[in-house]
């Protein structure tokens, strides 16, 4: 096969290694940078070029696709989709993930464990919006926030209140959320791939952290996880229509509660971590899956 890996950096690990284990398997693989992808729109012809030449025969694109390019990355990736080239995360499921908000509720009303949270335009309603997750201690965080950056703990309800008004005095959406104690700065990343946990990692946060982000100098160890771990793993991937997924779960007093659902999980820690083959589980959905136009919108 040949297999396109979007990816603005071939030097990154997950980069590499999906490379890699794509070469390991007899397939031909190419790194396109999604940035440098242009593309032409027209009746039963898309195209897409690449440094003055036109892609062709790819059957299938592996997107890792960072948060700040979302909107172009996602065009990129889309437009594989029309021209029929199978993409192992679905263009309109890397959007859907990427909105937070948007996430919660789709999980939401398929039972997901997930903290309680509160979202508002209004700053008319704060209070009683406050009470309605559960008051102090809670989480403040940005909607557009990555690697931990805009998540803020608050201890008292006086807290909670100066920090929304100062977010939203800046035009900011955020999210109000229940504060789940007794995870401790821990979290666990699921790595689901093909509707399977193919790794697991915990992460502790750094003394005195209440984030249990690596970027916040959190640790990873190994981690055995519980049944009703891995079944919300495998479902909130199935919600969001991804087949490779970092599902990041807190441990809480009533079970399992998903954070974040991420479409580009990082592979470096976990495989390090766990010494599994990510990448080579991933080339061996792609074998498994690739048809030509299948990707369509899936997700609930
Ligand atoms: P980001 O997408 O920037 O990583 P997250 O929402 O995943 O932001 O939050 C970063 C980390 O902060 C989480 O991995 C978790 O350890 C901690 N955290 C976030 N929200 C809560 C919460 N409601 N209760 C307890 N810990 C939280
Ligand atoms: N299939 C979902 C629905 O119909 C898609 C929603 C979404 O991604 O926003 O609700």
């Amino acid at each position: 096969m040949k297999i396109g890996i979007l990816s603005r950096d071939p030097e990154l690990y997950s980069t590499r290694r999906l490379y890699e284990a794509a070469i390991i398997r007899g397939h031909q693989a190419r790194i396109i940078d999604p940035l440098r992808c242009y593309m032409t729109i027209a009746s039963e012809r898309p195209t897409i070029h690449y440094k003055g030449d036109e892609l062709c025969g790819f059957d299938a694109i592996i997107p890792r696709i960072g948060a700040s390019i979302t909107f172009y990355g996602t065009a990129v990736v889309r437009q594989f989709e029309m021209m029929n080239v199978y993409s192992v995360n679905e263009s309109v499921a890397i959007s859907r993930s990427r909105d937070k908000l948007r996430s919660l509720q789709l999980l939401s009303r398929e039972g997901i464990g997930l903290p309680v949270t509160g979202f508002a335009h209004s700053t008319q309603y704060t209070q009683d919006l406050i009470a309605r997750v559960g008051g102090a201690p809670l989480v403040v965080k940005l909607l557009e926030g990555t690697q931990g950056i805009g998540v803020v703990l608050t201890e008292t309800r006086k807290a909670a209140e100066s920090v929304i008004e100062a977010f939203k005095g800046l035009k900011a959406q955020i999210l109000v959320q229940e504060f789940i104690q007794e995870a401790h700065g821990a979290d666990i990343r699921c790595l689901v791939v093909g509707g399977k946990v193919v790794a697991a990692m915990k992460r502790q946060g750094a003394e005195g952290e209440f984030r249990s982000n690596i970027h916040r100098g959190g640790k990873a160890s190994t981690v055995r996880l519980t049944p009703a771990e891995r079944v919300t793993a495998v479902k909130a991937a199935r919600i969001m229509g991804l087949n490779v997924a970092g599902v990041d779960i807190l441990q809480s007093d009533r079970g399992p509660i998903v954070m974040e659902v991420n479409s580009s999980p990082g592979l470096e820690g976990i495989e390090t971590i766990t010494g599994k083959d990510v990448a080579d589980a991933i080339i061996h959905f792609i074998e498994k899956h690739t048809r030509p136009g299948k990707t369509k919108t899936r997700g609930r």
